[in-house]
């Protein structure tokens, strides 16, 4: 029987690798995302039932929920060097003149794709990930395991014919779409969103929550094997023999046996990097032979044998014809640069970010001038300086604006903030418009037949002004606007309408409360159940949910500290919206297991663990995955994992079985 299990434990845990490797590492997946999510279940609830076949480099660990406070130091078995620089064709001209005073016969070379991120070394045994640590200063850095384990395309696991033990190095990197949706993700609640995919990359190794970087779509590229008894001898064998093993390594890389064909490849590279689905900084060049790499050995600082052929960022220069403020939903002001278009990187550049006041101000940029523009590590590209040699006579300093050029508010900047806001939040029109879209969004309140710019033409044709009052909206009122004719004026009101049956946490999430996103919706509706019962919390009470900051606790008394938004929500009330939990989930609910902490384990007969589960958290309880002192009960069912048991019992904690935990909360 347990024999059985095992194999059964296995077999799934060698599917899901297979399928994690042709979806992350391949680019091709086999099988689709529900049937593997349901192998994942399955996998997952055998394990639950059988802790005896814990693995540490299990696939169903890759969901992350390891929290380190600290991350250990760790010293590298071998350093980690940085690498020289290059930026011309007589740099390098010169490196292969030192190569060959040095080493024997002719030298081929590796080149390779400078990845743009956070380098990271990996430690495998037998075949396992056993450990991840950061650069840090190249002698030592920090132990970053427990996060790096939950980047998909890192195997836990090897396949094929590996070494016994080897160290393999590469960049974790963030690729640009994702880094793209992490950003819409955070506007949507109201956060700044992040400068660069590199920082944003090396920022998230260090999260202490696994479960926080799980989510974030990292991945991580290989370059380079070190160890004894590898199999090979070239720095491009090891790149295939990587990739053998399970790696994703870049197929870019190219061999190559003179310094012409190293500079078509950078050109090449220089003209398409923007194809990649990531960022690259430049182009690494190896000496492909380990001979001839041993050879030539390290200078106090970077190996002689490597050499970095970095891109000019590109840049150019155009002048400034105008500086814009744009205000946001949460009132937010940015300042934007207005520019002669010119083109960058592959696109017609018109208008570039200049953040905030502090950033004018030291880059004394003003309109008229000639600025140099940059697309590097950025996104949106960024004027780097001014060409003061251009600067017109009579030239003014930029004045940044006391008012919101939308309402004339005298705008507000807090105390340690680099943000000016316009605190006219009702009267302030795109705030208005903002708010009213985040409403009637897709994961709001999805209301079909009603679009942003219709919300736009409605608020400035004076029909809404917030968005309780959509629900007063008549297929006459909108009739008249532009493009409106009889049957997408009745889709829209039909589809208001509709919103009412719109369950209480997404209400709640499209209310628009900073820093109130999705998940943090949902806590608070579970919680507090009503709109009355959350507009009374005080802060003191809203810290006290599970995984609610200060940050989010202020904001949301905030809200409902202001007049204009209890007006609102009345009204929001009396047209019939969802603003508490329905009948039918209250039912269910109750306060009988609150403060207290369940770890479940077993086979149950009457219901499923999930139902079980569920039942712990309808009922107030909180369900965590392991036993330890915090621990209230033990659900145990059939077949109990002998560890878990005896971890409960020198813990002295009480073991239920399902009938009695039953009896509680029935
Ligand atoms: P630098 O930080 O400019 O001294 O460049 C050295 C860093 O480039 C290394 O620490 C690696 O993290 C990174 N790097 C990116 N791609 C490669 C590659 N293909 N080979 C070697 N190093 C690389
Ligand atoms: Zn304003």
């Amino acid at each position: 029987m347990s024999q059985n299990i095992q194999q059964h434990i296995q077999q799934l845990r060698d599917e899901l690798r297979e399928h994690n490797y042709n979806y992350y590492v391949l680019d091709n997946p086999v099988i689709s995302d529900y049937d593997f999510d349901m192998k994942l279940k399955q996998l997952q609830e055998l394990e639950a039932k059988h802790p005896e076949f814990y693995d540490a480099n299990s696939p169903s660990l890759r969901v992350g929920g390891e929290v380190t406070k600290n991350f250990e130091t760790v010293v590298h078995e071998s350093r980690m060097y940085s690498l020289d620089n290059s930026y011309s064709k007589e740099d390098l001209e010169d490196w292969e003149k030192r190569l060959k005073k040095m080493v024997d016969g002719p030298i081929a070379y590796t080149c390779e794709l400078k990845y743009d991120g956070a380098s990271m070394n990996l430690t495998y045994e037998n075949g396992r990930l056993v450990r991840a640590v950061t650069r840090g200063d190249g002698f030592q850095g920090d132990d970053v395991t427990a996060n790096v384990k939950t980047i998909k395309s890192v195997p836990l696991q090897l396949r094929g014919d590996y070494p016994n033990k080897f160290e393999i190095r590469g960049e974790i990197v963030l690729p640009i779409e994702g880094f793209h949706k992490m950003n819409e993700a955070r506007i949507e609640i109201g956060e700044e969103p992040y400068r660069n995919p590199r920082n944003t990359a090396s920022g998230s190794l260090k999260l202490q929550d696994s479960a926080e970087v799980a989510k974030r779509p990292l991945e991580c590229l290989l370059y380079s094997l070190k160890g004894r008894d590898l199999g090979v001898n070239t720095q491009f064998d090891g790149l295939q023999k990587a990739r053998d093993w399970g790696f994703k390594v870049p197929n870019e890389a190219r061999l190559v046996t003179s310094i012409d064909e190293v500079l078509e490849y950078i050109n090449y590279w220089d003209e398409h990097r923007h194809e990649l689905p990531y960022e690259i900084d430049g182009v690494v060049i190896k000496v492909n032979s380990f001979y001839q790499q041993e050879e030539l050995g390290y200078t106090a600082k970077a190996p002689r044998w490597a050499m970095a052929y970095k891109f000019k960022a590109e840049q150019v220069s155009t002048r400034l014809n105008d500086i814009t403020y744009q205000v946001g939903r949460t009132g937010a002001i940015t300042p934007v640069a207005n520019l002669e278009p010119v083109a960058l990187a592959g696109t017609t550049v018109k208008r570039a970010s200049l953040h905030n006041a502090d950033q004018i101000a030291k880059l004394d940029v003003r309109v008229g001038d000639e600025v140099f523009v940059e697309k590097g590590g950025e996104i949106i590209p960024k004027i780097i300086a001014v060409d003061f040699t251009k600067r017109p006579e009579h030239s003014q300093p930029t004045t940044y604006i006391a008012h919101c050029p939308e309402c004339g508010t005298a705008l507000v900047r807090q105390e340690g903030e680099a943000q000016h806001y316009c605190p006219n939040y009702n009267g302030c029109n795109p705030q208005i418009i903002g708010r009213i879209q985040h409403y009637i969004s897709r994961k709001a309140m999805d209301i079909e037949g009603l679009g942003g710019e219709t919300v736009a033409l409605l608020v400035n044709a004076g029909l809404i002004n917030n968005y309780s009052d959509l629900y007063e909206l008549t297929v006459e009122h909108v009739l008249p606007l532009e493009r409106m004719a009889q049957k997408s004026a009745e889709n829209l009101v039909h589809g208001i309408e509709a919103s009412k049956q719109i369950p209480f946490e997404r209400v709640l999430y499209a209310l628009g409360i900073r820093y109130v996103g999705e998940t943090v919706a949902k806590k608070l509706a579970k919680h507090y159940k009503s709109i009355d019962a959350l507009a009374h919390a005080t802060t003191d009470d809203l810290v006290n949910v599970d995984e609610i900051g200060v940050k989010i606790a202020e904001s949301v008394v905030a809200f409902f500290n202001s007049e204009e938004n209890r007006t609102i929500i009345a009204r929001l009330k009396s047209f019939g919206v969802q603003l508490e939990l329905s009948a039918e989930t209250l039912a269910n609910q109750t306060n009988k297991l609150e403060g207290d902490t369940f770890v479940v384990s077993g086979v149950f007969n009457t219901v499923s663990r999930t139902e079980l589960k569920k039942l712990i958290e309808d009922n107030g309880g909180k369900v965590s995955s392991s036993i330890s002192s915090k621990t209230s009960y033990v659900v145990a069912g059939d077949n109990m994992g002998p560890s878990k048991k005896n971890k409960a019992v020198a813990l002295g904690i009480p073991i239920l079985s399902e009938k009695e935990f039953l009896d509680m909360v029935m």
